[in-house]
């Protein structure tokens, strides 16, 4: 059972608070170790000041038919309500930090939308007409039924579903609170220095902490890829997530460490434990301090071979952290954000205001776009405009996904290029093709990209003398062993080892139950990369590695000993990536991945490169 706890009312939000019970004192005394999901790193000392919101009193409720008319302006005055208090919200950003206040911003833009003429608010109004329920149960009831189909969906990106049906979540709950006059709770109280716990925190909670004041946030609920999360992250204040008990067991004014690298919160610490958190606490900063240094260093290893370090985004909220990374540009601009979250699609002019905010960010540096990577059920929505197949046949991951949709709607590629194209203007970009099995489909494309290319000269649009390059994507077991093929068309590769290890062991990306089997260092895996990157080092084409094995510090010998020389990874990983390099030598790297390619027993594999910190090499 959770216990409440005191609330203080938030006064935009009407009246009321909930004064609960103090926990038995008999909990209180013993040093007490419970671990939760990492999502913010960094060492919090503290005590603890817990916080809970009082959950709104909202019993399914039928109504009369006559009453369905006040029903419907309950809820169109609780939406002008809540409209106002995002607005609100977002008139205080200014005073967070600019990443913050980046991943922010556009959720409460989104938030502000929900709030408009949106599938919720129309299903809500319906179900208060037809089915004759009261307009809190008929939100709640419209919110889940969206959610269910989002999460249904079937997306690699597991954590973008869980987001997008918690946002509609998020606006059911504040929906709700305002039509049962429930106060929203208030961190203003939070005192200086304190760990704040609480069984959830919305991103919006998140938003109002003070990362000078707050030492430290730990919560019951919530995961590493929810907007909470990201903007926890963003304040940069060490936080744990998923800490399940930690509310029954945490007290307020106790003294706690927290560890947000390890996900490890120790409440009530004895001598031993508070001894180890200070020392952590030292060690973080330093750490930090050495990170920031490495910003403005080369990636170079010490027999000074460079190496490109570039960043994946797929949201431009994460330009900032891409500055603040110290990236060499974007390695792959993952276009999807733009098709998602709409009933239609992005026209060409869209696409142009958003590939133009990127490149403009970016200052010079050069940006590899990805066109549309759509497929299978990946967005319900579109599916129902008609935009995506509807039907996805018995295994969506072998159907109409990448550039096989694109090539059988040629309007959405020519679309995309064609803004491509007129941002080129502004500075270097790159097009990546996605989900290439086949020679032929980069020649199709390359025909599309070329016709497009004319059309616009022929309208007299700028843009560079020379076309900007076409690549492909291999992440197909066919691409890798037809990269020699692929190559003669293809101005460029870019390994994509999450759908490679997919595709080459037969196991789903997202698949729990098979999970177990999804290994990015399978010797299948490694041969076909070796063997994509030997097919353009033969003809000197650029070739980079852009799944998340890029970012893996420990894989970075392996990586430079097969010929890589760019990396693209979340812009999080690059001064880890980058450290490991600068203890490299390039002659080492090669001797190692030739012991590596070697093995044919997965199991022995992981153990060389685990077991391989950089500068032990040399005995590999
Ligand atoms: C990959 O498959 O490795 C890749 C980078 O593409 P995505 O993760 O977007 O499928
Ligand atoms: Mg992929």
């Amino acid at each position: 059972m959770k216990i409440e706890k005191s609330e203080r009312p938030d006064t935009k939000a009407g009246a009321g608070t909930a004064e609960t019970p103090r926990k038995p004192a008999a909990r209180k005394a013993r040093e007490h170790v419970i671990r939760g999901i990492p999502v913010s790193p960094g060492i919090a000392i503290g005590p603890i000041f817990d916080t809970t919101e009082v959950p709104a009193e909202a019993p399914r409720r039928r109504i009369a038919a006559d009453q369905a008319e006040t029903e419907k302006q309950r809820l169109a005055d609780a939406v002008a309500l809540s409209r106002k208090q995002i607005i609100k919200l977002k008139s205080r950003l200014s005073i967070l930090p600019e990443e913050a206040q980046e991943e922010l911003a556009p959720l409460l833009d989104a938030y502000v939308m929900m709030l408009g003429n949106s599938r919720l608010l129309r299903g809500a109004r319906k179900r208060i007409e037809n089915e004759l329920l009261a307009a809190e149960t008929a939100v709640q009831d419209e919110a889940e039924a969206i959610a269910v189909v989002i999460l249904a969906a079937r997306d690699d990106d597991k954590a973008g579903l869980n987001r997008r049906a918690g946002e509609v979540r998020e606006i059911a709950r504040r929906l709700t609170r305002n039509l049962t006059a429930t106060p929203f709770r208030s961190l203003k109280g939070v005192p200086e220095g304190a760990i704040l716990v609480a069984e959830e925190l919305t991103p919006a909670d998140a938003a109002l902490l003070d990362p000078s004041r707050i030492a430290g946030v730990a919560t019951d609920e919530g995961g590493a890829d929810g907007h909470t999360a990201i903007m926890l992250r963003a304040l940069g204040i060490p936080s744990i997530l998923g800490v399940s008990g930690l509310s029954e067991s945490a007290m307020r004014g106790d003294q706690a460490v927290l560890d947000g690298s390890t996900g490890v919160i120790v409440l009530r610490p004895g001598e031993k434990a508070l001894e180890k958190g200070r020392e952590s606490l030292t060690a973080f900063a330093k750490e930090r301090a050495k990170l920031a240094k490495l910003r403005r260093l080369p990636a170079v290893t010490t027999d000074g071979e460079p190496v490109e370090l570039q960043a994946n985004l797929e949201i431009p909220a994460e330009l900032p952290l891409i500055a603040q990374s110290g990236a060499q540009g974007i390695g792959l601009l993952r276009t999807e954000f733009l098709f998602m979250n709409r009933e239609d699609l992005p026209d060409e002019e869209a696409q142009l205001a958003a590939y133009t905010q990127v490149v403009d960010a970016m200052g010079g540096d050069p940006v590899t776009i990805r066109v549309l990577d759509w497929g299978g059920e990946k967005d319900m929505e579109a599916q129902a405009s008609g935009i995506a197949p509807t039907h996805t046949g018995p295994n969506p991951a072998l159907g109409l996904r990448g550039l096989r949709l694109l090539l059988k709607r040629p309007e959405l590629l020519e679309a995309q290029f064609a803004a491509i194209l007129r941002v080129a203007e502004r500075g270097p970009v790159r097009i990546l093709l996605p989900l290439v099995t086949n020679p032929n489909e980069v020649k199709q494309a390359r025909e599309i990209y070329e016709r497009v290319a004319r059309r616009l000269r022929r309208k007299g649009v700028a843009m560079p003398e020379t076309l900007p390059d076409l690549g492909a994507m291999i992440e197909t077991p066919g691409a890798a062993l037809a990269a020699d093929a692929i190559a003669l068309e293809a101005d460029f590769f870019a390994i994509g080892t999450n759908d490679l290890a997919m595709y080459t062991l037969a196991v789903d990306r997202a698949e729990v139950d098979v999970a177990h089997l999804y290994d990015p260092l399978h010797p299948a895996v490694l041969r076909l990369m070796q063997f994509a990157t030997e097919a353009a080092l033969r003809l000197r084409m650029p070739v980079s590695v852009c799944g998340e094995m890029a970012g893996n510090p420990r894989l970075v010998p392996l990586l430079l000993g097969l010929g890589i020389r760019c990396l693209s990874m979340n812009a999080s990983a690059i001064p880890r990536v980058k450290q490991a390099i600068r203890a490299l030598d390039i002659a080492d790297c090669a001797r190692f991945a030739r012991r590596v390619m070697e093995q044919s027993d997965p199991e022995r594999i992981h153990e060389l490169v685990m077991s391989n910190a950089p500068g032990a090499l040399e005995k590999a």
